[in-house]
């Protein structure tokens, strides 16, 4: 079964690093924070480098 990214809100700073790495899995919402908008939308190397590259940590699999 396939992992699920997610983002986890409460800690997301808002940076934009995520989405200009995946921007088919990560936007930005009316918060200004990041959501995953479309689950299956990316490549799964990109999600990672995301996940990787975000400053504070709060992407992850599950
Ligand atoms: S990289 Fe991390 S802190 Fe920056 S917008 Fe994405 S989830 Fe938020």
């Amino acid at each position: 079964m396939p992992s699920q990214v997610y983002v986890d809100q409460q800690i997301c700073i808002g940076c934009g690093l995520c989405v200009s790495i995946e921007p088919g899995v990560f936007r930005l919402n009316g918060d200004g924070v990041s959501e995953v908008h479309d689950q299956g939308g990316g490549d799964s190397g990109k999600i990672q480098q995301a996940i990787d590259s975000c400053p504070v940590n709060c992407i992850g699999w599950r």
